[in-house]
């Protein structure tokens, strides 16, 4: 661990000893190894089913989405390219870091949203959208057994409103005014494109072996989730460390307590009880 990341978390370091194990994160057994019990895993109950549920009609809409995503991503980065003027980059660089700020932020808010509330049970969100959460608990590196559709289907999904935004306005809008929008425009690219990548870079923190050397470099730099990082988030009863593009935000949201605060609201506007469905699926038994 790099002293930046020893630093990041600080924290919640105590409780890391109560997480997946470095050698062994599929077992992620009680105190990394201490009693040998496995506590989480593909063989876990609630695990098992949680994984028979992905259906084919939820199949179907990933790679929809997917599909719709790499039609208009192409087009809108083809006009970027062609409207890009190097005189600007010293505004172009400040509105990309932005955008990736903002992408961690809305990984951490969606993260925390679907693992603090709803059930699997609510009808046709539960299944397709709370049910990875609930599983990626129970069975942490299930999704490195994902493939490419399956990781980034929904995140994709989640981009379009952005993408066909941009493409509307490069089909509409006249040089001048694509010149005016163009800090905008990269700054929503910068969005779109690591919003798409959160759930990849995700994955990559759960892997453990077989990493291309590229992306170890971008973890250990934390340009993108460092697995370490990540690992405070998987800490029963994972209540902390929700942002997973790049994590940046981790830390200063932890340090004014911004989940507790937003939960402590809904619980007393609305009675809700916070991770009640999550803790549910994870003391299921056969
Ligand atoms: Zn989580
Ligand atoms: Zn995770």
């Amino acid at each position: 661990m790099t002293d930046r990341h020893s630093e990041m978390a600080k924290p919640v370091a105590k409780k890391v000893t109560d997480c997946m194990s470095e050698d062994d994160p599929n077992a992620n057994v009680d105190g990394c190894g201490a009693t040998n019990k496995a506590r989480w895993g593909p063989n876990h109950a609630g695990a098992k089913e949680l994984k028979n549920l992905y259906s084919t009609g939820k199949r179907v809409q990933e790679l929809i989405c997917v599909a719709i995503y790499l039609v208009l991503i192409a087009y809108d980065l083809f006009q970027m390219v062609y409207h890009f003027q190097s005189s600007k980059i010293m505004t172009i660089l400040p509105s990309i870091v932005f955008g990736i700020i903002v992408a961690d932020f809305a990984s951490g808010l969606v993260h925390w949203g679907a693992d603090t509330w709803g059930s699997v049970e609510m009808p046709i969100f539960g299944a397709s959208f709370i049910r990875p959460f609930r599983e990626h608990h129970i069975d942490p590196t299930s999704i490195t057994r994902h493939d490419v559709i399956e990781v980034n289907g929904d995140n994709c999904m989640a981009t379009l409103p952005g993408l066909i935004w941009l493409a509307y306005k490069y089909m509409t809008q006249n040089p001048e005014q694509i010149q005016e929008n163009y800090n905008y425009d990269c700054f929503l690219m910068a969005l779109v494109f690591f919003v798409t990548l959160t759930n990849q870079f995700h994955k990559w923190s759960h892997t453990y072996f077989g990493l291309p050397k590229w992306v170890t470099f971008l973890q250990d730099w934390n340009l993108i989730l460092p697995r370490q990082h990540h690992r405070i988030h998987h800490v029963s009863p994972h209540e902390s460390y929700y942002c997973i593009t790049t994590g940046w935000l981790n830390y200063p949201l932890e340090a004014i307590s911004f989940w507790r605060g937003f939960e402590y609201l809904i619980e007393k506007s609305t009675g809700a009880k916070p991770r009640s469905d999550d803790m549910k699926w994870a003391v299921k038994q056969e």
